[in-house]
């Protein structure tokens, strides 16, 4: 039996390449006579594979020499903790809520400051992104957050905020190198890997240098200061050796299919694929504003719990996995991240067609 597609919103689908060269490099890497997992993190190989995997995510976002990246633990939930440690110099910071990601940081950063929601789209269950061109930011907010692509809701920033020249910090987990960014836009954008990029247990941070400094929250511990991992070049502590080095090999991946752009291209071609299907579907229907349809994350309904349940239930048999919605919302959801071969939206679709036309 081949392998199923997966639809999953993270951990998630893998490039197959990927996999089966890690499996060939699983007892012997590179001639070191072990897996990279038995290695240690302070061996001459292993500083390669990291220095590595830093160079090639530079090149495919184009990250000005003015940006450190960062590879940290902990996952997103300590992002939500760590942004404000870090950056509250006025312990003021502005969030725009889209989502129950941005909500969870928001309410985490009120730990430690004066924090403000300036827009939210929650009146309307987050299915779009509020007009954020003239938002209340305050003169003395040391940063603005948002959470870029919306996994759980399905919607995307297609324009940055306005910030009225606050520092922008950013949450691109679900869309994290699925299309170019302009890196000197944002002042720090992290993303936790689990989606587009390898396995769960990383995040990466792209920190402007400015911003990795000493002068933090008190009590901040060594750990959650962006400096002593940026000092330490990521080898600070013993960091996830093994999921650092897949995220190198889907780095490599990325380059050799082109980069960021071509990714772009294959990103748009799939959910449009998708899209151009619910909006012509009697049964299915896509639940987020038109033009803030992600192009990772697609929520969809058929208006009936019922019948959602059965069609995810043969959706399974038929090797469609993970197509359930996030808890808090129901319905389906099809996470289409890089890794997903155009082939397995295309039959995603068919699948769709013929179950329409068995539930008429
Ligand atoms: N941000 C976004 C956009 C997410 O989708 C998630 C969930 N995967 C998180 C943050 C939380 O990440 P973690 O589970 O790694 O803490």
């Amino acid at each position: 039996m081949g392998r199923v597609y997966n639809f999953s919103a993270g951990p998630a689908v893998l490039p197959e390449e990927v996999l089966r060269d890690a499996a060939a490099e699983m007892l012997d890497y590179n001639g070191s006579r072990m897996s990279v997992m038995e290695m240690s993190h302070r061996s001459k190989v292993y500083e390669e594979i990291i220095e590595e995997a830093e160079k090639d995510i530079r090149d495919l976002l184009n990250i000005p020499d003015n940006y450190k990246v960062l590879f940290l633990q902990g996952g997103g939930h300590t992002q939500f903790a760590m942004v404000p440690m870090n950056l509250m110099k006025n312990k003021k910071a502005d969030y725009i809520i889209t989502g129950q990601w941005a909500k969870k940081a928001f309410q985490e950063a009120k730990m430690y400051g004066d924090v403000v929601a300036v827009a939210s789209s929650e009146d309307e269950t987050y299915s779009y992104i509020p007009d954020c061109s003239d938002l209340p930011i305050r003169e003395d907010a040391d940063y603005v957050y948002i959470c870029e692509n919306n996994t759980i809701y399905g919607t995307k920033f297609k324009t940055l905020p306005n910030t009225k020249g606050k520092d922008l910090v950013a949450d691109v987990s679900s869309c994290f190198l699925s299309e170019p960014m302009d890196i000197s836009k944002y002042a720090l954008v992290w993303g936790g890997v689990q989606k587009n990029i390898g396995p769960a247990g990383v995040v990466i941070a792209i920190i402007r240098d400015d911003l990795v400094t000493d002068d933090v929250l008190e009590g901040t511990p060594s750990m959650l200061r962006y400096k002593i991992h940026a000092d330490n070049k990521s080898l600070y502590n013993t960091p996830p050796t093994y999921n650092i080095y897949i995220c190198g090999k889907v780095f490599k991946w990325i380059k050799s299919l082109g980069g960021l752009a071509a990714m772009k291209e294959r990103n748009e071609e799939k959910a449009k694929i998708l899209y151009d299907f619910l909006d012509s579907s009697k049964l299915f229907k896509g639940t987020v504003r038109k033009e803030d349809r992600s192009l990772m994350n697609v929520p969809f309904v058929t208006g009936d719990k019922e019948l959602d349940a059965k069609f995810i239930k043969e959706a399974e048999a038929n090797g469609f996995v993970n197509l359930k919605g996030h808890r808090s919302v129901g319905g389906m959801r099809a996470s289409i991240y890089n890794a997903m071969p155009k082939e397995g939206v295309e039959k995603l679709v068919e699948f769709m067609k013929k179950f329409e036309k068995e539930n008429a």
